[in-house]
């Protein structure tokens, strides 16, 4: 496979910034950044930010996505379970690191986007629907695994009880315009555990379907 050399920056980048898992390196490496970037914003689609893709949504920041697929601890035996798909980026980094991924967006046209870049890459181990992420998917959990790319003020209840027990789910908590942290809760035999990762950055986790909300 060719690597653009904006992809060889960006690996140096995230290098330089202390990311030296060898194989979440090599999944990014292999996701072609900029398909998942609007054409006006090409030329920035190899720098470590976040860019706009429609909807008042955001690609997310590759520092970040790194940050919270590291804390989410996976492996290629677990499925994982996405909410806020959004440009699928994400999704396409998850899916080389592990068994298959469950992916909500809650508007549909972002998903059907997403799903049509995922086809290109022919990441076949991608499942995704319409709708809102925060009642999960209760047909396939329980999950080992949860990450979730939108901030909600608190992790949400049906995440947390389909969170398979020993497993870990990744969360930006807090509000829009004060701090957001990222949150990391294992589900163990007795109850869940959780850890403040720092500090970030996220668009809101709103409710309901994208529908509704163009209304
Ligand atoms: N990680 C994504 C970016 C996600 S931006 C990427 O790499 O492109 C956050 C996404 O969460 C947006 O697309 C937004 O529409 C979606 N979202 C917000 N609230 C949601 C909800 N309740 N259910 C599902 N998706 C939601």
């Amino acid at each position: 496979m060719t690597v653009a050399p904006g992809q060889i920056q960006l690996i140096m980048d995230l290098r330089s910034k202390g990311v030296d898992d060898m194989e979440l390196l090599s999944a990014i490496e292999r996701v072609p950044r900029e398909m998942f970037v609007p054409e006006t914003f090409q030329e920035h689609a190899y720098e470590d930010t976040a860019l706009p893709i429609g909807h008042g949504q955001t690609v997310s920041q590759p520092s970040v996505v790194v940050r919270m697929i590291e804390a989410l601890e996976l492996g290629p035996r677990l499925k994982v379970l996405e909410v806020g798909t959004g440009s699928g980026y994400q999704t396409a980094v998850l899916s080389h690191l592990c068994r298959r991924v469950y992916t909500v967006e809650r508007h549909a046209p972002l998903l059907k986007e997403a799903e049509a870049r995922l086809y290109e890459l022919r990441r076949h181990n991608v499942t995704g629907i319409a709708g809102d992420g925060a009642l999960g998917w209760p047909e396939q959990a329980p999950f080992p695994r949860i990450i979730v790319s939108a901030a909600a003020l608190e992790v949400p209840p049906t995440l947390a009880d389909q969170l398979a027990e020993g497993g870990i789910m990744v969360a930006p908590i807090g509000d829009e315009r004060g701090e957001q942290r990222i949150i990391r809760v294992r589900r163990g035999a007795d109850g869940f555990e959780t850890e403040d990762l720092g500090a970030v950055r996220f668009v809101p986790l709103m409710p309901g379907t994208g529908a509704e909300a163009e209304r």
